[in-house]
């Protein structure tokens, strides 16, 4: 099984600023002081050695993850802006010949995780397949709403492409059996879903948005139960400790270190930190996730997680 990020920014699509990027680049140069940069060759081979926050960007794209099984099984979770992107990477297969097939599964339908929908150009390829699931009543008609005249100007009556509705129940198996799927209901305005993605033999938890209101007693068991043993958790890492517990209560969303106490409780083996807050620039992501690992160096816990900030183009094989 794979699971690659196509869009990791919470709530609204977030490019990079001029200042961000200037930034950026005075780091490098000042980083280069000594390092010999007289061939292009070098200075490609320094620019790679840059952490990637340092050489590029966690992402500005919303929600969009690929899960792929070894059989070349394709679901995708979230239709968020990073799904264009995603698109125009699978033209290049079968999808740019109308003979791609994939299920779209949606966490919820808040803005950030459908937007990307019109902009998915395998869906108007004809001969294409989408089974597309949710857990929320009348997906066809939430995103029918999105590309109504007054939002959109194409409707969805022109993507050519073959959809299927479906009801997500709690526990459902796809791809004939190779791909099994279990839905928790997360704590999130309106309601969202994790949905764990068993298949090859390996586990993969995404667990987009959600707040955890309890972070002890019957509440927190049943996040933690669900989580066990996951080789790969995928947590809603939006806000800091503080806002979580004070400025943004009921917002929805946790931080990195509730998302380190989980997964340490329920034996993760790597956590992915996404829905990046997006006011925070690359360097204050990057500063709230090494609190994180401060505070994980300090649990007495004997198995630690990995734990990585998500970012666009992150492919983890299992
Ligand atoms: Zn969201
Ligand atoms: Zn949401």
């Amino acid at each position: 099984m794979r699971l690659r990020l196509w869009g990791v920014r919470g709530s609204i699509p977030t490019p990079s600023s001029t200042e961000e990027l200037t930034e950026k680049i005075v780091h490098a140069l000042l980083g280069a002081n000594g390092i010999d940069l007289s061939d292009e060759e070098a200075v490609r081979d320094y620019v790679q050695s840059l952490p990637i926050h340092q050489r590029g960007v966690w992402g500005g794209n919303t929600t969009c993850f690929e899960v792929t099984t070894a059989a070349g099984d394709l679901l995708i979770v979230d239709a968020g802006s990073g799904l264009r992107a995603l698109g125009e990477h699978l033209l290049e297969g079968p999808f740019g010949r109308g003979q791609g097939h994939a299920v779209i599964l949606f966490s919820h339908t808040h803005w950030d995780h459908i937007l990307g929908f019109p902009f998915f150009k395998p869906l108007y390829i004809p001969g294409n397949r989408f089974d597309i699931y949710a857990r929320h009543p009348d997906i066809e008609g939430r995103l029918r709403y999105q590309h109504d005249f007054r939002f959109f100007p194409v409707g969805m009556e022109v993507m050519g492409a073959t959809k299927s509705y479906h009801d997500m129940p709690e526990q459902i198996t796809l791809f004939d059996g190779r791909l099994k799927v279990t839905a928790c209901t997360l704590d999130h305005p309106g309601d969202a879903y994790s949905f764990k993605f068993e298949a090859d033999g390996h586990t993969v938890i995404v667990a987009c948005d959600a707040e955890y209101r309890e972070l002890a007693g019957d509440y927190w068991q049943r996040y933690v139960e669900f989580y066990r043993g996951a080789d790969v958790l995928v947590f809603d890492a939006q806000y800091t400790l503080r806002e979580v517990l004070v400025e943004k209560q009921n917002w929805g969303h946790s931080s990195a270190m509730i998302g380190i106490d989980l997964a340490t409780d329920a034996d993760v083996k790597t956590l992915v930190m996404v829905h990046h807050e997006p006011s925070y620039g690359d360097d204050k992501i990057r500063r709230i996730f090494d609190d994180a690992l401060r505070y994980l160096d300090r649990m007495p816990s004997v198995v630690r997680p990995r734990v990585v900030v998500g970012y666009e183009g992150l492919s983890l094989e299992l």
